[in-house]
């Protein structure tokens, strides 16, 4: 499954929307200097820019306090030509960051992160959802995958990836198993699985002989090795699979163009 191609496309009617609206702004806020959040951070900026979001870059010092991170929060959520904040995650130790979400204006917060959206998801009427499982859910769709009735297996659990996409397929009426670090007999679980999602972090945690034959595969992994950047989902399994994303260019393009969505979705809400 072609994730960069689709995204491309979703961009391209991404900025049509933009430019309808007019005028859409984001906001990120990184504390301190980890290099590989000040890389997310401009890909997002750049990927913002790329479709006519006006994106707003505000950085704290590593030492920054609750008090500090909260204020800006605040200010972002008052500030009217603000449409959407992204609070870049892992925040330092010593900063509450579950604190710091449920500051954020709900309507503002476009990574689905707050309790409010979270529950909302849970009660089926979703507003922001994290762009992970909501740039799957269309890959998915466009890929014409049925989903109703279907068995569909997710590895990973995470509040960003794992129990949010459980969610959306459990709304799009498949029967959903989420498995994790202590589920036992992982194989049997995904061995079943006519929609596969991984989302772990871990080399080669579903190998082939892990896969139901014709299936749906969608690796979200992303993992830095000597070889280059690999998926979580062994990539023999292509010989296995139907359907497989492959890593790079399945899933990552597919959350940056949902989170632009996000974003300018959080605007035209705003303007309502
Ligand atoms: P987390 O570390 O937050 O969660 C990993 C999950 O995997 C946990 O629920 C954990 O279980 C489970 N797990 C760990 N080991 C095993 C195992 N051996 N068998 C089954 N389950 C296991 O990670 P994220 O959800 O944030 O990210 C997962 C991966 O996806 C990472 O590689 C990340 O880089 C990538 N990612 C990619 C994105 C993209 O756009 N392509 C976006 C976001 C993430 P437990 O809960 O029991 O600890």
């Amino acid at each position: 499954m072609d994730g960069k191609g689709l995204a491309e496309r979703l961009r391209a009617e991404i900025a049509e929307e933009v430019r309808q609206l007019g005028d859409v702004g984001l906001a990120t806020v990184l504390v301190g200097d980890d290099p590989a959040s000040d890389i997310y951070v401009r890909r997002k900026h750049d990927a913002a820019q790329e479709v006519g979001i006006r994106s707003i870059d505000h950085r704290l010092p590593a030492d920054a306090s609750q008090e500090e991170l909260e204020r800006l929060v605040g200010e972002l959520n008052a500030d009217d030509g603000v449409d959407g904040i992204l609070v870049q995650s892992p925040l330092p130790d010593h900063l509450d960051e579950e604190a710091a979400v449920r500051r954020l204006d709900p309507g503002k917060d476009v990574d689905g992160f707050h309790p409010e959206n979270a529950a909302r998801l849970y009660m089926g009427e979703p507003r922001f959802v994290p762009a992970t499982p909501v740039g799957i859910m269309r890959l998915l769709q466009e890929y014409d995958v049925p989903l109703e009735g279907a068995r569909a297996v997710v590895v990973g659990r995470s509040l960003i990836v794992g129990k949010p996409m459980s969610m959306l397929l459990l709304g799009a009426n498949a029967t959903v198993t989420t498995t994790h670090s202590r589920t036992a007999d992982l194989g049997a679980h995904t061995g079943e699985a006519e929609v596969l999602v991984v989302a772990v972090g871990q080399v080669d945690v579903v190998t082939p002989d892990m896969v139901k034959p014709g299936s749906t595969v969608v690796d979200v992994g992303m993992n830095r090795t000597d070889d280059g950047l690999r998926g979580d989902v062994d990539p023999a399994a292509v010989e296995v699979a139907g359907l497989i994303t492959p890593v790079p260019g399945g899933v990552g393009p597919m959350t940056i163009a949902s989170l632009l969505r996000n974003t300018v979705e959080a605007a035209r809400l705003r303007r309502c």
